[in-house]
């Protein structure tokens, strides 16, 4: 097998060039609901203001939200009421991500923020979700000869490990830290060419099964997939780079 080492220096490089620690993060303080299983509030408590984005609607069991500009100071999950059946929000790059884990099929009808006043003293992001009265099925997978779309072709960048599979362990670094700085910086970086959607399979230090991130990058119809690896080796003579392709026939 090869090794990747010299992936692991490219990226050990570019962080000390860009610094990755933001400087004045707000800090998501806790997460509460209300409601019932046809309407669930969410309502994520932060210390100041921070603006929201949609990650996942809700088509695959799942809300994903991206709160800019806050983070919890340490991961914080738990089980919700009524449509939530649970909710991670974890840290990363810069912002917060807000997953909710649906009971049933389920949408955002609403959110906003809401700043400090009426006797409360800090930043509410409020998630009204709706039942859409829907089975909870999975989406449909995308058909093979669907109709050529006009947009961006979208890339899904798998950033491998996380959460309580650190992946390889070098000196100084693991690979699941390694492979999340990389992936947001290609993301940044194919953005900003202008040609290409891109998303994440993790944007945070979380677990996500191995079989699941190719699922994620599928049913959201992904043109490609790229799946980010930092293996260590002892000899640190080694360089080089693997590249593994799945064919056709799937024999790959
Ligand atoms: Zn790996």
């Amino acid at each position: 097998m090869t090794a990747l080492a010299f992936i692991v220096f490219c990226v050990a490089v570019l962080l000390a060039g860009r610094g990755l620690a933001s400087g004045a993060m707000g800090e998501v303080m806790r997460v509460r609901f209300g409601g019932d299983a046809q309407r669930t509030r969410v309502v994520v408590d932060l210390d100041r203001t921070s603006r929201g984005e949609v990650i996942q609607p809700g088509a695959d069991g799942r809300v994903v939200l991206a709160l800019s500009g806050v983070a919890p100071h340490r991961s914080l999950s738990g089980t919700g009421i009524g449509l939530v059946r649970g909710y991670r929000v974890a840290g990363a790059g810069g912002a917060s991500r807000v997953e909710l884990d649906l009971a049933v099929s389920a949408e955002i009808e609403r959110r906003f923020l809401l700043p400090p006043g009426d006797g409360v003293q800090h930043y509410r992001y409020v998630i009204d979700l709706k039942a859409t009265g829907r089975a909870p099925t999975a989406p449909r997978p995308t058909p093979r000869n669907a109709p050529r779309r006009t947009e961006r072709p979208l890339i899904y960048i798998d950033a491998g490990h996380g959460g309580r599979d650190p992946g390889a362990q070098g000196a100084h670094a693991r690979e699941s830290d390694v492979t999340l700085a990389a992936a947001l910086m290609l993301k940044q970086e194919l953005e900003r060419s202008g040609r290409y959607r891109v998303r994440l399979t993790r944007d945070s230090d979380v677990y996500v099964g191995l079989n699941r991130r190719p699922t994620i990058a599928r049913q959201a119809g992904a043109d490609l997939f790229i799946s980010l690896h930092a293996d260590a080796i002892a000899d640190p003579a080694t360089r080089g780079a693997s590249v593994y392709t799945l064919s056709e026939q799937g024999a790959g």
